[in-house]
């Protein structure tokens, strides 16, 4: 059974991947007002990924004899500026995630909790990946600069990608 600490953490985090799921998504509807489908459609991807994220805790508190509770969201800004801006936001964003994890496998650490550990390092890897790829993209933006070609031809990239 889960320590009631680590079972209060995971529904914390629940709500923390709801939220991210809820900040991409207001990304994507920035986007899609501002005419960049293709970087909705990337937005709008990596909000299912964050849903995902918040089942994966919703399915291993359950599977720990643990209880859900599910918390309320905040609601995720609507002042958006450049593209650069808005993936600088995501980055910085998925670093606060990254620490959130981290300080998850602490706690279940001093709860000597195994089974948790493992499951942990799942996002732990996970969170690599997406201070990567947000990264990534403030690079290739950066590099874009003032070209509008350059960003409808990013564009037509995002929109390429597909639900991992
Ligand atoms: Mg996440």
């Amino acid at each position: 059974m889960l320590s009631k600490p680590v079972q209060d953490a995971m529904n914390e985090q629940i709500k923390n991947e709801m939220y991210s799921a809820y900040l991409y998504l207001s990304m994507a509807a920035h986007f899609e007002s501002t005419n960049l489908p293709g970087f909705a459609h990337w937005m709008k991807i990596q909000a299912t990924e964050e849903v995902k994220h918040a089942m994966k805790f919703f399915e291993y508190i359950n599977e720990r004899g643990g209880k859900v509770t599910l918390k309320a969201i905040d609601q995720p800004t609507t002042d958006f500026k450049a593209p650069l801006d808005i993936f600088k936001m995501a980055h910085k964003h998925e670093q606060k995630v990254t620490s959130m994890i981290h300080k998850l496998y602490e706690l279940s650490l001093k709860e000597n909790d195994y089974p948790s550990q493992v499951m942990l390092q799942w996002f732990i890897k996970e969170q690599v990946e997406e201070e990567k790829s947000a990264e990534g993209i403030v690079e290739q933006l950066k590099m874009a600069g003032d070209s509008s070609s350059a960003l409808l031809m990013a564009d037509r990239q995002f929109a390429a990608r597909t639900a991992s």
